[in-house]
């Protein structure tokens, strides 16, 4: 849906209201009380569900990532739109101005809701086939005073550690025999340190065991054929920078890129959320306009995890 069809779908809050009642119908409502899916009825006056079964009434936010925020739909809703809008980002100064917010930290907490959204989305998969993996350094943004006592360089106290993860399993055009390298799914999660714990940690819940990984040659990786059906080694990350490993660091030339010109530097407690973003529009590079419907449809799924 591009912006156009936005505004004639969604000129108002009642017609928000009306998709919103419409999909959960559609989907189905849970009820707390009986711990499943019975048939609800819908009161328009009061907007909520009722369970035909124990009467609990859920409302009509309840269970979505929209749930408990005083938010109208239609402030939701183009927020959805915002944050599907463009493939870079939006900062959260520019985000505040077009949705006429008057709190920064509103605006704050809205885009990490929606980023949490994407990463519960993408977290429902694990990469297989032909699994390229390697870490990237990111500049995070560290208080001038803890900043000087620091190290400067790779790896130092100034930088985040993020895990890079993407398929790439070579597809042969059938009629020409010639291999093309195809590249599916990305994986970016933020690593607490590079040791091999870490990294393991990172694969078993991201990689299925029975893909073939490619890393550099770096020692963090020496014993991950016990978790993943076979392990290649290349040479170094400098010599693949056109081969083996070329889509995770393009990958990583794109994220460094997107961190310096639109958000400068991020903290890292929040550097997940802007990973989640990323890697959740790079994975729908090709969507386009879909984007907007895929993600107010993540954003409306019965949503069970809190977030603070
Ligand atoms: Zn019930």
């Amino acid at each position: 849906m591009n912006i156009i069809d936005f505004i004639h779908h969604f000129p108002n809050e009642e017609s928000c209201e009306i998709f919103l009642k419409d999909y959960r119908q559609k989907a189905g409502i849970y009820c707390k009380t009986c711990k499943g899916f019975p048939k609800h009825y819908w009161f328009s006056g009061r907007k909520f569900f009722e369970c035909s079964v124990c009467r609990r009434r859920t409302s009509l936010k309840a269970g979505t990532v929209m749930e408990s925020s005083n938010l109208s739909l239609h402030t939701w809703f183009t927020a959805f739109l915002l944050m599907s809008a463009t493939k870079k980002g939006f900062s959260c100064l520019e985000f505040q101005r077009q949705l006429g917010l008057k709190r920064y930290q509103t605006a704050f907490s809205l885009m990490h809701k929606i980023r949490a959204v994407m990463g519960k989305r993408d977290s429902l998969y694990l990469l297989k086939g032909m699994v390229e993996y390697d870490e990237a350094y990111v500049e995070k943004a560290t208080r001038k005073r803890v900043q000087e006592n620091l190290k400067r360089g790779k790896g130092s106290q100034k930088q985040a550690i993020v895990a890079v993860a993407s398929e790439s399993t070579p597809l042969e055009d059938p009629e020409s025999g010639k291999k093309g390298s195809h590249c599916g799914f990305f994986k970016l999660k933020v690593l607490k340190d590079a040791t091999s714990d870490s990294v393991e940690q990172f694969l078993e819940n991201n990689v299925d065991s029975s893909s073939v990984l490619f890393t550099d040659k770096n020692t963090a990786y020496v014993d991950l054929e016990k978790m993943i059906e076979e392990h290649i080694k290349v040479k170094s990350s400098k010599d693949s920078a056109n081969g083996t490993l070329n889509w995770v660091h393009t990958a990583i030339s794109n994220l460094k890129k997107n961190l310096l010109g639109i958000y400068h530097m991020v903290s890292e407690k929040y550097l997940q959320n802007y990973l989640d973003e990323f890697a959740y529009k790079l994975n729908r590079r090709y969507f386009g306009e879909k984007l907007f419907d895929r993600l107010i449809i993540a954003a409306v799924y019965p949503y069970v995890q809190h977030y603070e």
